[in-house]
């Protein structure tokens, strides 16, 4: 049994972990006293109240994934000037130096921020550059970033976000995701485009096996080259995918709280995290949307080691599974794996939880 004091330690430990991200939409990672001060600037926003902002921009209790996608539609119409965007690019970063991450691939889709402003999607990708590598320095945290195709985008949109994440390579893009319903719109017709993505070396990770099944995972790996599948916790469900993700070295990017706040799995007390990692697969955990979830990375560590029955040294584990399959060059990795392997077997040497009472 833990008492709240101890979740209180042991959370309180976690955060001292260095720790990597890699499943963070930059969407999802708007402080809310940024939003309500965003939306000031809104004629449509601007005379909610702050508790009406509020439950349309984060979890409020209902579990369902319709609705869980629908806070997207608020958070789009914060953005009528480039400063907001510059600006919540720099917080997320903040944030998340703020949590101990060392390693973050931070993944956004200039569509999004294009919605209400009718800024240009290339202006819009390098102003989140720009400002995010920036505020990066400033906190003494590696970032990375990957750019968002949603299912749903018309084809000339999907080819345009593929031409800015080729052109912004220089400014540390290392890759592309796919992302939305995977029911209503399956991963086929984006094979050519993925293709393509591979073919110039980006690293590739498709959100698949979230709502969708085991199948929609195989399809991301076989078809779209898929280095890592974000979600994939229903790849459980059938054996040959599990032996496939293996046999490619395909890492799953699992967000427990998401899963819990889509409806897509019931209670942390069933969620598949253990299976797969009892299964041998290549898990990291990372957040998804916190600022939806009302989380931080340090949370799901917590809630993985406390509610989900994950050891310590599986969850360090994760944290370096993280680093293994980031889209950084065999060099780059080099120093961070020292780093991190050096601060993980000090964290480990410090646990509350061998201690008595
Ligand atoms: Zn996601």
């Amino acid at each position: 049994m833990t008492t709240s004091s101890n979740r209180t330690t042991i959370r309180k430990w976690l955060q001292q972990w260095p720790k990597v991200e890699l499943h963070r939409h930059l969407e999802g990672s708007v402080r809310f006293e940024t939003a309500w001060e965003l939306a000031q600037e809104n004629p449509e926003l601007a005379d909610w109240s702050p508790e009406q902002l509020r439950r349309a921009i984060e979890f409020d209790g209902e579990r369902n994934f319709a609705h869980f996608l629908s806070k997207f539609e608020t958070l789009r119409k914060l953005y009528t000037r480039p400063e907001h965007i510059q600006r919540v690019a720099a917080e997320a970063i903040e944030d998340a130096a703020r949590d101990n991450i060392r390693y973050m691939e931070l993944r956004f889709s200039p569509d999004h921020f294009a919605t209400t402003s009718g800024f240009d999607r290339d202006q819009i990708a390098d102003w989140i550059l720009d400002s995010a590598n920036e505020s990066a320095r400033l906190h003494g945290i590696t970032v990375r970033f990957l750019l968002t195709i949603g299912r749903g985008y018309a084809p000339e949109i999907t080819t345009r976000i593929l031409a800015i994440a080729l052109r912004t390579r220089e400014k540390g893009v290392v890759g592309v995701d796919l992302a939305g319903d995977e029911i209503r719109f399956p991963a086929e017709p984006f094979a050519p485009l993925f293709t393509r993505a591979y073919d110039e070396g980006l690293g590739i990770t498709i959100h698949a096996g979230e709502a969708g099944p085991a199948s929609s995972v195989a399809q991301a790996v076989t078809a779209l080259h898929a280095h890592r599948i974000g979600h994939g916790i229903r790849s459980i469900e059938n054996p040959d995918v599990v032996a496939l993700l293996k046999q490619r070295e395909v890492a799953l990017e699992v967000c427990p709280t998401s899963n819990i706040q889509t409806g897509v799995v019931d209670s942390f007390a069933t969620h598949p995290l253990p299976a797969l990692l009892e299964a041998g697969l290549a898990v990291v955990i990372c957040s998804d949307d916190p600022n939806i979830s009302r989380i931080t990375l340090t949370d799901e560590y917590t809630t993985a080691l406390i509610d989900m029955g994950v050891a310590p040294e599986t969850l360090a584990q994760c944290v370096m599974n993280g680093l293994e399959h980031a889209f950084l060059s065999p060099a780059e990795k080099t120093p961070l794996r020292e780093q991190l392997a050096a601060e993980l077997g000090h964290v480990l040497l410090n646990s509350p939880l061998s201690r008595p009472e």
